[in-house]
């Protein structure tokens, strides 16, 4: 068996040219006695290494890599199984950047590929990977968070909670939308919550399947309310709806836009985010039911963007105002490649677009600082507050510490 990694990283100490030759000269005596061939690829200051052998052996040492105080940003491009090695025998290959025009470097590397993994290069994606690397470096693709080291966070105050109101049949946890860098709360997304404080699917599961959407509906009248009890003033707010919710009921956008009036509240203040548990069963109905709510004057989300059926032909087929990108795609992107290839094309297709995006989930540091460099501004997650219900979290601002050297 044999495995195939490839990983890029950024050098976090300066290195003199005698100390670089050194690490070369251990590591290749390391990976010789390992069995792990491969290629490095060194611009002064990022490498890209490919490691190829037996699964245990490069396995142990990407952790090695990832724990060593040297290389910072360690984010996993590919792992793959694959029948052949690509390089040659007892040492890995060695490409230094910095030596040769980045046009060249592509035919560098097949020069030091083996003759049956030069002939498959043209479509062999570990070729590709390791030619887009050389040729993108320096470049905005490369761009890194920082680790997320020179960050603190202070709490502000959590708004008191204003009691459950008696006419209100259905409470809401409320989590905010934050700009971190401008330190605004964007908007709070209002969370149905079962009686007794319970998850949305317990609630939904606890109803006859026949009331699902009705009550999704009418829900957000006990949203609307709590919004104007809690006065958040131009903050707006998100609901959540299953499209169905929309378009089982044909009055349901007006009802929506009275209960928003009967509140005191502008329907610009308002959000909704399509939860696309589902397929979309009658495209022409749910298009209705967005056009009605665009002309309402209501907000439009496609939520988990990327899980399930919230994918690339809703969004073909209708731009919302935000994207809110899911996080399972948001997990641990500062060390995942898939990951952040996936990010940054949305980032852009949303820039070519005007549409907004949104990092749901983010619960690390170092995801934010990471999505923060791609271009991402806005976030939702544990890192910056957990929902509260029926009242406001207090949100925990980051501020950079003192004393921080910066990235
Ligand atoms: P969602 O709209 O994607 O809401 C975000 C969910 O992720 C919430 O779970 C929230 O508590 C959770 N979350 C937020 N930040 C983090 C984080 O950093 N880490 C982790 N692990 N989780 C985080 P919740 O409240 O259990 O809601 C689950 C889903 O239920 C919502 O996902 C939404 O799809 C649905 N839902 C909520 N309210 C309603 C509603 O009124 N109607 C409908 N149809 N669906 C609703
Ligand atoms: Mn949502
Ligand atoms: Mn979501």
């Amino acid at each position: 068996m044999l495995s195939t990694l490839i990983y890029r990283s950024r050098l976090c100490s300066a290195m003199r040219a005698d100390d670089f030759d050194l690490l070369i000269r251990k590591a290749r005596v390391r990976n010789a006695s390992l069995n792990v061939t491969g290629i490095l690829l060194f611009d002064g200051s990022h490498f890209v290494q490919l490691l190829e052998g037996p699964p245990q052996a490069v396995e142990a040492l990407f952790d090695t890599i990832q724990r060593d105080p040297r290389h910072g940003s360690v984010v996993r491009l590919l792992r793959d199984q694959g029948p052949f090695r690509r390089f040659e025998g007892d040492q890995m290959a060695m490409i230094d950047l910095r030596e040769f025009e980045a046009a060249r470097v592509p035919s560098l590397i097949l020069d030091k590929m083996k003759k049956q993994a030069r002939l498959a290069a043209s479509d062999d994606r570990v070729a590709r990977i390791l030619t887009w690397y050389a040729l993108t470096r320096e470049t905005r693709l490369i761009a890194d968070g920082d680790d997320g080291a020179g960050w603190r966070f202070e709490a502000d105050a959590a708004l008191p909670e204003p009691g459950l109101g008696a006419e209100q049949a259905y409470q809401f946890a409320l989590q905010p939308i934050v700009e971190p860098m401008r330190r605004v709360i964007s908007s709070f997304e209002f969370l149905i919550r079962g009686p007794s404080g319970g998850s949305p699917q317990e609630l939904f599961s606890s109803v006859p399947p026949d009331q699902r959407y009705r009550i999704d509906l009418e829900s957000k009248a006990s949203a609307f309310r709590l919004a104007s009890r809690l006065h958040l003033d131009d903050i707006k707010l998100s609901v959540n709806l299953l499209p169905m919710s929309l378009v089982a009921d044909p009055s349901a956008v007006d009802f929506l836009v009275e209960q928003i009036a009967g509140c005191g509240l502008s329907p610009r203040q308002v959000i909704v985010e399509i939860t696309e548990e589902e397929a979309i069963v009658n495209q022409g109905d749910f298009g209705a039911a967005i056009e009605r709510l665009r002309r309402a004057g209501i907000g439009v989300a496609i939520d988990d963007f990327g899980a399930g059926f919230a994918g690339l032909s809703l969004l073909a087929d209708f731009q919302p105002d935000k994207l809110k990108i899911d996080r399972k795609i948001i997990q641990n992107i500062h060390s995942d490649g898939p990951r952040q290839a996936i990010v940054r094309a949305i980032v852009e297709v949303c820039a070519a677009l005007g549409i907004t995006p949104v990092a749901e989930g983010v619960e690390r540091v170092q995801e934010w600082r990471w999505l923060q460099a791609a271009g991402v501004e806005r976030f939702q997650g544990y890192l910056f507050a957990r929902p509260a219900l029926n009242g406001v979290p207090a949100v925990r601002w980051p501020r950079r510490s003192g004393g921080h050297r910066g990235s």
